[in-house]
């Protein structure tokens, strides 16, 4: 298939009916076949139907995101809502037919068993009786991504989208960034109370949905939903006591150095981001030669001229730079149809902008290389530690060539980026304990949520001094993160990839040509298998081991001369 353009790639919204008629229809056919051969055609044409929707779905949300001052595309994100949980329903129909087959056996040597373990996950996790509350639920997680991309922070007499934000915050002038996290602080205090409201609506639309299926409570479907196969919340914990008992005190040090660094008597919380004296590092090129240097990265990385990020680009796959009526944040989202992936980013000439593109350079990366790893659209994507694996690991592997953006400041580009993702990591534990407090709690008060975020920040992040803002003294920090609202336990995915992904650098330093098979091999294999599965294929150990966070700490201590 010739590659098209993006632009050319025309939006039309997916019909439910066809949907629903392809569906029925998939399904008696499972239920009656006899042969595998029926079966297998039968799931091509389900696949189809399914793959037209999903594509359509995620150009959606890419147009809407672009321009969020399209009323048309928002008009149709809000579509979605309903039509998601219908489509989720009539798919978990086709699988539990599949599941109930009576030649299972001999479907499950022809397709692998991994397709059976999502049937049943989906069978797990949806039913038509909590249709409307998953429509429910989308609609919050909109308004609550709406609010954002419709804020503006007010700013010594401007105003600015959030995302814009991002250069003040770590200003070095003192005053002025001080100011600077004072007016978004502002904005979320003056909205707390609605970002309350929404999340206490989802913490008891979730917890009654789990009511609905059988769980205990929404701990147990979210770990469902994130397809835990092979660990559980106790293992979870594990981890999470030993990121406070090897990295913490890390971290600690890391801001007790930054202080004297900055010759500050205190460390406040708007000095948190600048880690040096005059300041962090900056790319030395513009936004708009980010697709160059880019280009030169990855050619150089895959031995490849042109490189998987050219072919995006000269397609028109990237929206990097950022800008007003534009949602927040990055992602990278795959158009199944084409089998390709789109990149959003919102850079403003930022050192994290940097980190955020080869982020979702490396997802899509993965999404590339995967495309042909199963019949199953379902199984083509790995669960998502695994997926933020390929990105995570993909900031690592292009340590040696971030001279590409950073010239004789990429040295201290790569010490800023090992010293954040050190200090992501409790900050990542503590999202997740929060939400796992807060789910089996659900009755629990605004305030109490507010209360037990700022205890774990006492735990996890000792160093915090909030200089009497009452906003963040009273516990409203988490209000901040998209991911509690969205993507329930969604945080410890990038924890678990944080520490594998070291887990690569180290071999890098060692044996970059190694290290650089190993990546190419867990991309390659797409969702074939659990997460522990695909770790032990690819010769990579696990993160639950605390040998490994050890390990890893150690070495990136030597590396930070800690
Ligand atoms: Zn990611």
């Amino acid at each position: 298939m010739e590659m098209p353009n993006f632009n050319d790639i025309l939006y039309e919204r997916p019909s439910l009916e066809q949907f629903r008629d392809c569906a029925l229809r998939v399904r008696l056919k499972i239920m009656t076949a006899h042969t595998e051969g029926v079966v297998a055609a039968a799931l091509a044409e389900f696949q189809k139907e399914l793959s037209h929707f999903e594509t359509h779905s995620a150009l959606c949300r890419i147009k809407h995101d672009t321009d969020t001052s399209d009323p048309f595309y928002l008009d149709e994100l809000s579509y979605f809502e309903m039509a998601d949980a219908v489509v989720s329903d009539l798919s978990s129909g086709v699988y539990s037919a599949l599941l109930s087959s009576d030649i299972a056996d001999v479907l499950k040597a022809e397709f692998g068993s991994m397709i059976f373990l999502k049937a049943q996950n989906r069978k797990d996790t949806v039913s038509t009786e909590i249709i409307n509350d998953l429509a429910e639920e989308a609609s919050l997680q909109n308004e609550y991504d709406q609010i954002l991309s419709d804020s503006l922070i007010h700013f010594r007499g401007q105003d600015y989208s959030y995302s814009m934000m991002d250069p003040f915050l770590e200003s070095t002038d003192r005053e002025y960034r001080k100011e600077a996290h004072e007016a978004v602080s502002h904005f979320y205090s003056e909205n707390s109370s609605r970002f309350d409201n929404i999340f206490d609506q989802l913490v008891k639309l979730r917890s009654s949905i789990s009511t609905k299926l059988s769980y205990p409570s929404f701990v147990e479907l979210g770990y469902k939903r994130m397809e835990r196969y092979d660990y559980t919340p106790e293992m979870v914990l594990q981890f999470r006591q030993n990121i406070l008992k090897y990295i913490v005190p890390i971290t600690t040090e890391i801001r007790r150095l930054q202080q004297n660094r900055l010759g500050v008597s205190e460390l406040k919380y708007y000095d948190l981001p600048v880690i040096f004296a005059n300041g962090n590092p900056k790319p030395c090129i513009s936004v708009d030669q980010f697709h160059g240097a880019a280009s030169r990265m990855f050619q150089t990385i895959f031995e490849k001229d042109p490189s998987f990020y050219d072919v995006l680009y000269q397609h028109g796959f990237t929206d990097l730079k950022a800008r007003k009526a534009k949602s927040t944040g990055g992602y990278c989202a795959t158009l199944v149809d084409y089998g390709i992936p789109f990149i959003f980013t919102n850079a403003n000439g930022m050192s994290d902008d940097v980190t955020t593109l080869i982020h979702e350079a490396g997802h899509a990366y993965a999404a590339i290389r995967s495309v042909d790893s199963s019949a199953f659209i379902e199984c083509i994507s790995p669960t998502l530690e695994t997926c933020e694996i390929h990105s995570t690991a993909m900031e690592y592997l292009s340590y040696p060539y971030l001279e590409n953006f950073f010239a004789e400041d990429a040295d201290a580009c790569r010490q800023l980026h090992m010293t954040q993702s050190l200090l992501f990591l409790p900050y990542g534990c503590m999202v997740d304990e929060f939400q796992h407090l807060v789910y089996s709690n659900p009755e629990m008060s605004c305030e109490n949520r507010h209360q037990i975020w700022r205890e774990l920040e006492e735990k996890y992040q000792p160093f915090l001094d909030y200089d009497h803002m009452n906003f963040y003294e009273k516990g409203g920090a988490w209000q901040k993160k998209g991911h509690i609202y969205t993507d329930p336990f969604y945080y410890i995915d990038y924890c678990l990839a944080q520490v594998v992904s070291l887990e690569l650098w180290d071999m890098s330093r060692e044996n970059p040509k190694k290290a650089l098979r190993v990546y190419d091999q867990l991309c390659m294999e797409g969702g074939n298998a659990t997460f522990l599965e695909l770790l032990a294929k690819a010769g990579l150990e696990s993160p639950f081991s605390t040998d490994i966070i050890k390990r890893v700490a150690y070495r990136a201590c030597d590396f930070l001369n800690l």
